[in-house]
């Protein structure tokens, strides 16, 4: 009966069961990478600028348009200093299609308005407009960083990062004492906090004068000391406000690691480093990693841009390609978290489909909520496919399905990559408490995640 069983039943196993030391030292090792990474890469604006330069230590070069390009050559295309995609000329011609994996590097945060600065009885306050799907309350006194740019009337582009550097100030917007929350408390998490009560306070010293607004005067002309700016310049700025924890490991087996954003840079981050990794593939590798997800991938930054298009309309031209059978064969990966089971919270969940931590690369073959309502459903025969490659490549996975059903749903950029014509699936990283302040992600998972990528780029 046992070998029946074994023969005839779908059966999981604990990752860690699965690999063997020199695997689990590739795990460490791979995992101190991103949290570098991760570490500094808090807005898509910075993901990118880090993006670059690995990829430049890589030999990744500038792709301009009508660049002669041969196998093997490595391009990149920076997208407006928000969305990046690179490419390694495969040996094969596009026409028989492209390995494109398309993570997100935008991740739910408090954005600032763009008439944001304030004073209230003698203090200085950012109003701030919040930025994808959070839970308010989460967001509340914790240390918070600001990170962005401020576009000057003249194009100039200044950076901005108060609060990343040891010795520098945080932000935060408060809470009220228990002791006179009774009023709040009868609030349902979704009632309790309000858009418009996100307010991050900055400062609370007046400027040394008469008059008013001598807080908010104060504020402001550390901030012109600091980059030069008037208030007149937040018009046309992108600041947020992001959690001000450091990314760390978490545990006493240190088996997980905690910080913001994994969601999605967790697989930018394995995408990019397969594409580093990839030798001479015979197809064309992609490698995107697109911003505006969390907002619902519109705008000329996100995956639903034609920007992704006229980047591979470019390469396509140059070999005399249709970008039309180009799409029609290729192949992507949605590289996106999934949902981590947690077992304390295990009335969200049907067990036998969500992905767990330490179980690997979660594929999850549909996305969308009620009847499915929003998927772009990959075809079994795609899943057949990452069956046969990662039994031959070593990859663990596992199938990944977002909660029970009318629980909720989610989607991803599958869907739009798809609508192109685009063979797609979901891939990714298991996430716990996905789109809090502080995400909570497995190395295994992490590491498994990089591994599915690069086997499919590398897949003859
Ligand atoms: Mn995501
Ligand atoms: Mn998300």
């Amino acid at each position: 009966m046992d070998e029946l069983r074994t023969k005839l039943f779908y059966e999981q196993k604990n990752g860690y069961d699965l690999i063997g030391t020199e695997e689990r030292l590739a795990v460490e090792d791979y995992c101190k990478g991103y949290m570098e990474y991760l570490d500094n890469s808090r807005m898509e604006r910075e993901a990118v600028v880090n993006a670059i330069a690995l990829a430049e230590e890589q030999g990744f070069v500038a792709y301009k348009p009508g660049m002669a390009l041969k196998a093997g050559d490595k391009i990149y295309k920076n997208n407006r200093g928000k969305a990046l995609m690179l490419a390694v000329i495969g040996k094969k011609p596009l026409s028989e299609g492209a390995v494109i994996a398309g993570a997100h590097v935008d991740s739910p945060r408090i954005d600032l308005k763009q008439v944001t600065l304030y004073e209230q009885d003698e203090m200085a306050y950012f109003k701030t407009h919040y930025y994808g799907g959070i839970k308010k309350y989460q967001w509340v006194t914790i240390p918070l960083e600001l990170h962005g740019a401020v576009v000057l009337k003249s194009g100039e582009v200044v950076p901005v990062v108060i609060g990343r550097e040891k010795g520098e100030p945080k932000f935060v917007i408060t809470d009220l004492l228990p002791h006179l929350a009774k009023d709040q408390m009868q609030k349902t998490l979704s009632e309790g906090f309000t858009g418009e009560g996100l307010n991050i306070l900055l400062g609370s010293t007046p400027y040394a004068d008469e008059g008013k607004d001598r807080v908010k005067l104060a504020v402001m002309s550390i901030l012109n000391d600091m980059y030069g700016i008037t208030e007149e310049d937040f018009l046309s700025a992108e600041l947020a406000a992001v959690p001000g924890f450091d990314v760390c490991e978490v545990g006493l087996d240190r088996s997980l690691i905690g910080g913001y954003g994994h969601d999605d840079r967790v697989c930018a981050y394995a995408e990019l480093k397969a594409i580093f990794d990839v030798k001479d593939p015979e197809k064309t590798c992609v490698c995107i990693l697109a911003d505006k997800e969390e907002t619902g991938s519109d705008g000329v930054t996100g995956m639903q841009s034609a920007a992704f298009d006229c980047f591979m309309e470019d390469l396509c031209v140059e070999q005399g390609v249709s970008l039309r059978r180009c799409f029609e064969n290729s192949f992507c990966l949605s590289a996106d978290v999934s949902n981590a089971f947690d077992p304390l919270y295990p009335e969200v969940s049907e067990k036998r489909s969500d992905s767990k931590v330490n179980y690997g690369m979660a594929i999850c073959k549909f996305t969308g909520s009620r009847g499915k309502g929003g998927t772009s459903d990959a075809s079994a025969e795609l899943v057949a496919y990452l069956r046969r490659l990662y039994e031959r490549e070593g990859v663990v996975w596992q199938m990944a399905e977002l909660g029970k059903v009318d629980q909720g749903g989610g989607g991803t950029i599958a869907k739009f990559m798809a609508n192109r014509n685009i063979d797609t699936i979901d891939a990714g990283v298991p996430v716990l408490s996905m789109h809090a302040p502080f995400e909570v992600v497995g190395k295994f998972d992490c590491y498994m995640t990089y591994k599915g990528v690069l086997a499919a780029y590398a897949d003859k």
